[in-house]
């Protein structure tokens, strides 16, 4: 079963943290984008293959019209076999919210909302660059509630400038108290030349210790487990019955067609991504010409090594059978020696013959453990 990812590269700021495939708004350039996409949707077309997960990623899918996000979701439908049970996500940012423009995504097909809230301190959206304030966040997700989306998620990031662990954990806190039905808690990366790095430098502002980093991770989802969250991923949390079922496809070994500037595709084993820049990707749709810029036919190490890593990465972890099954790996017999260390410190849980998972602790060393995979022949 496919998923759809459609990629919406417009913000109306840019973060000084982020790293994403994203420019400044240009109304003039939506619209031709728009067009590009669904033409490069429509090109792509395959009715009888069948698909239930479509997903608007960003930049900020939230600055399409109503209009917009029908035309581009009814393109994949007359392209692809979109099942009845679908999960159609728009990743939205709360200042660009209203509950007539949330009625219009509702209406056009979506039925779950990824909310980016990064914090629920102002203090703290204010040094990321953020155009919203915690209330504006609380006001977009009543918002949803009153345009009848009963799926959205939050997004929190964890380890920013000068946050100490109680603040952190009172934006955990302000998450639980709000009930989204899913949350992703990410650490802060800070890419090498990022903007936030300088005004970091220029304002005195530093990051907590490696220590505090990692208490905030096990407090923050001993708290979701108090509340009733279920983690199933290093990162995510999810009331019962609601994980994001597009994203599971990446963990769990699954395939998926991207379409927009920059999208990444991954099917029958080979690995493509499109054009980066917007008007690059814009002229090569108009002229016919393959807005493809790298593709890639796996080779079997690195197949599996790629099934490892993102497997471990939910916390039901690695189905050994099946991984012997698809890929006539043992992964204990090849990697069982190395493995072991891990498992006698308590970061790896060991099921002979059914199951590879990390446990939480494990889960903040992921890194170290799935070292243990790389290499020239994993067979
Ligand atoms: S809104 Fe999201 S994609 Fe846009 S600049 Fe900020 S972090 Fe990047």
């Amino acid at each position: 079963m496919l998923g759809l990812y459609l990629h919406i590269p417009f913000c109306a700021a840019i973060c000084n943290y982020c790293n994403f495939n994203r420019g400044l708004l240009d109304a003039a350039l939506k619209v031709r984008y728009v067009d590009a996409l669904v033409r490069e949707i429509e090109a792509a077309a395959e009715p009888a293959t069948r698909a239930d997960t479509i997903y608007f990623g960003g930049g900020t899918p939230s600055l399409l019209s109503g209009s917009e996000v029908a035309r581009i979701i009814d393109a994949c439908r007359a392209a692809f076999d979109i099942l009845d049970d679908r999960e159609i996500t728009l990743e939205a940012n709360p200042d660009t919210i209203t509950v007539d423009l949330l009625e219009s995504y509702r209406a056009a097909g979506v039925n779950r909302l990824s909310y980016g809230v990064q914090s629920f301190r102002d203090e703290e959206l204010q040094r990321l660059g953020r155009l919203h304030s915690a209330e504006t966040a609380h006001q977009a997700l009543a918002a949803a509630r009153s345009a009848g989306f009963g799926n959205v998620s939050m997004d929190l990031m964890m380890w920013l400038p000068e946050q100490r662990i109680d603040q952190w954990l009172a934006s955990v806190d302000a998450l639980i108290a709000a009930r989204p039905e899913h949350a992703s808690l990410y650490l802060l990366e800070l890419y090498p030349n990022a903007p936030l790095k300088e005004d970091m430098a220029r304002a005195g502002w530093s990051l907590a210790p490696d220590d505090d980093a990692a208490a905030m991770y096990l407090e923050s989802l001993a708290r979701l487990d108090g509340a009733g969250y279920e983690q199933y991923e290093i990162s995510n949390v999810a009331r019962p019955g609601c994980q994001a079922r597009h994203n599971v496809k990446y963990w769990k070994d699954g395939e998926w067609l991207g379409f927009g500037c920059g999208a990444h595709s991954t099917r029958g084993g080979v690995r493509w991504r499109n054009v980066t820049a917007t008007i690059d990707y814009i002229q090569r749709v108009a002229a016919g010409t393959t807005v493809v810029a790298e593709r890639r036919v796996m080779g079997a190490d690195e197949r599996v090594e790629e099934a490892l890593f993102t497997g471990l990465r939910l916390s039901a972890g690695l189905d050994l059978a099946a991984i012997t099954a698809t890929y006539g790996l043992d992964v204990w017999r090849r990697h069982g020696a190395e493995l072991s260390r891990f498992v006698d410190a308590g970061l790896v849980i060991h099921e002979p013959g059914s199951r590879l998972a990390l446990t939480r602790s494990g889960m903040l060393l992921a890194n170290e453990v799935m070292a243990v995979f790389i290499g020239p022949t994993v067979r």
